[in-house]
């Protein structure tokens, strides 16, 4: 199983289970258990991230205007958009530094 390094020291920081939740850029993210920095998902993240929440956007509305009993499709739309965005951060992309200013 791979696993992903810090930009930092270049050691191994976690797997895929933990940098799935490693949050976006301006998350407080996951620290470096070598060298105490903060790391999150990086910049490619988050513009899949924004595709995908988008998507989900666009078919709520789709179903707010053509279902009848929308409100179970409302819910799994959310579920469905963050088991995605989820997965894309669990199996591609590299960890980046956090971009939080208090982190800087
Ligand atoms: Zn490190």
């Amino acid at each position: 199983m791979k696993k992903f390094t810090c930009p930092y020291c270049e050691k191994e920081v976690c797997g895929h289970l933990k940098k799935a939740f490693a949050g976006s850029l301006k998350s407080k993210g996951i620290k470096c258990p070598h060298c105490e920095k903060r790391l999150t998902n990086g910049v490619v993240s988050a513009y899949v991230n924004s595709g995908i929440w988008f998507v989900v956007g666009v078919f709520e509305i789709l179903n707010f205007l053509f279902v009848t009993y929308y409100a179970t499709n409302f819910i799994l739309l959310l579920i469905y958009g963050f088991i995605l965005s989820r997965l894309y951060d669990a199996f591609f992309g590299e960890l980046e530094p956090s971009r939080r200013m208090d982190y800087m």
